[in-house]
């Protein structure tokens, strides 16, 4: 390896910051020269590329966001596109890229990696919807923000005995969802992954009221619906006095939880290695506490699963 890059592409997640430190340092560790790509694959497109040095990565590690930025640069499936981004760094010579983003950004990465540079994958986005790792870059702080809120709303849920309904990100993941509503004790909850019963919903609240509960906690995954649609569709079989709240953005922000960063630590290092030993095309992960690699290929193969014992267990906790 001669030159290394690294870039964050695709929504944000805390813990990027740490994964780009942890790029950085490594390779400047094991002597390699290494360049920070502003703004993901847009950056790597207008050229906007700089030398990075350990101080330009330091003071980061606790900060949410990204320090390189991040961008969608849908026009990175065209060929061409890709060939200007390409001309950019090999006129540097670099010949090594760490990609640090959710699936979309792998797909970018793959195409790369078949066109002559030589790069690998880092799991980051809130979502933890890429196979090949237990967990990504951006989860577990997303997933205690939401708690947070959760926590908050079940205080004046009980207070005014009201079924709220809580709206958390995940388009087509329901992790998000599923872990906030079994950390959360929530009585309810809706993901992408199961088809949603909402009378059998409306039942269960209507049981729980008959045995004296004076609350109850909806969790839905953006995906699914809105908590605006759930309530309009709760109340066409019960009557109740429904609260909603989206989440938002919000949940996107903040400082990484200490996992995360030690996460975003351990897989940043690792992509590195990879690449020190000549293997790319590979997005790395985090399975049973071990760093693994995992082909682009076998990453798109299948669709994410969610946790069905996990799922089960929040059916049997929120009788
Ligand atoms: P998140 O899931 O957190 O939003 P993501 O990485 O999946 O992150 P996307 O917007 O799907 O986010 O993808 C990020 C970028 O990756 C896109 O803006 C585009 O530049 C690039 N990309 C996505 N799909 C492809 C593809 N098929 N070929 C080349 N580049 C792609």
């Amino acid at each position: 390896m001669k030159k290394i890059a690294v870039l964050t592409s695709g929504g944000d997640s805390p813990g990027m910051n740490a994964a780009v430190r942890a790029v950085v340092r490594k390779s400047i560790y094991e002597g390699i020269e290494v360049y920070g790509v502003y703004q993901g694959y847009q950056g790597l497109v207008t050229d906007n590329i700089k030398k990075l040095e350990l101080g330009d990565v330091g003071d980061i590690i606790q900060r949410g966001g990204t320090k390189l930025y991040s961008a969608r640069c849908p026009e990175f499936i065209e060929p061409d596109v890709r060939k200007k981004a390409i001309e950019n760094l090999q006129k540097r010579g670099i010949d090594s890229l760490v990609v640090i983003g959710g699936d979309g950004s792998y797909r970018g990465a793959q195409r790369l990696d078949e066109e002559g540079i030589r790069t690998v994958g880092v799991p980051g986005t809130i979502d933890n919807d890429i196979n090949g790792t237990d967990y990504t870059i951006g989860f577990d702080t997303a997933l205690n923000t939401i708690l947070d809120a959760v926590d908050r709303i079940r205080d004046t849920a009980t207070s005014h005995e009201r079924t709220f309904i809580i709206e958390v990100m995940g388009r087509d993941a329901g992790d998000l969802a599923l872990w906030a509503g079994v950390a959360g004790g929530a009585e309810t909850i809706l993901i992408p992954e199961s088809p949603s019963d909402i009378k059998e919903v409306a039942g269960r609240i209507e049981t729980g009221m008959k045995r004296g509960k004076k609350h109850s906690i909806i969790i839905v995954a953006e995906g699914v619906m809105s908590a605006a649609e759930c309530a309009e569709e709760l109340r066409k079989y019960i009557n109740v006095d429904t609260r909603e709240s989206v989440l938002g953005h919000m949940q996107r922000g903040g400082k990484p939880t200490g996992s995360d960063r030690v996460l975003a630590s351990r897989l940043g290092a690792f992509a590195v290695e990879l690449l020190l030993n000549d293997i790319h095309g590979h997005a790395v992960g985090i399975e049973n506490n071990r760093m693994t690699r995992t082909s682009f290929d076998q990453v798109f193969e299948e669709t994410h699963k969610i946790d069905e014992g996990l799922y089960r267990l929040s059916r049997e906790l929120s009788i």
